[in-house]
């Protein structure tokens, strides 16, 4: 079996894989502005580990004009980044890691407990309604019912109601 290379992130964008390879989406890029410029054609090349954006006449340091793509979508080592080669004249591209952007990552603010919480205590069945199951104000619904089921609290609050009623 044959060794994987190791993929070096940038290089593989341009040499790893031949553009034959990967499947192209054309697309064009119409100026939303109030004095717009001409419209820009451009492709979208995918690979297995990134996606190229060409944008026609916009080139990298390193491909003929034409070819470069200058902007890419890349995962390698786990990382997800944006690679952005937007100078012609520098070989390096500004990396945009975007882990921060991971839904995990979302910080949990004293509100969202909050919320959390009411949702948890809003499951569950109101005291009041509890109250009115156990004295036989209200009957119980099938909603109740499979809650009790689920739920060793309000069925035990259920029970101390009953209890005291009698
Ligand atoms: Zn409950």
């Amino acid at each position: 079996m044959a060794k994987k290379k190791a993929i070096k992130p940038h290089k593989s964008l341009t040499y790893d894989v031949k553009p034959k390879k990967a499947r192209r989406i054309k697309f064009k890029l119409e100026d939303c502005g109030d004095r717009p410029g001409p419209d820009i054609e451009g492709r979208l090349e995918f690979y297995n580990h990134c996606v190229d954006i060409h944008l026609n006449g916009y080139g990298t340091n390193d491909m003929a004009d034409g070819y470069g793509s200058p902007i890419a979508l890349d995962y390698c080592d786990g990382k997800v980044q944006v690679l952005v080669w937007s100078d012609i004249n520098s070989q390096e591209p500004d990396k945009i890691n975007m882990e921060n952007a991971l839904e995990t990552n979302r910080e949990t603010t004293e509100d969202d407990i909050d919320d959390a919480w009411s949702r948890f205590i809003g499951n569950h069945i109101q005291p009041s309604r509890l109250f009115a199951i156990a004295t036989d104000l209200i009957e119980q619904t099938d909603e109740d019912a499979n809650h009790f089921k689920k739920c060793p609290m309000c069925l035990r609050t259920l029970r101390n109601y009953q209890g005291f009623k009698e």
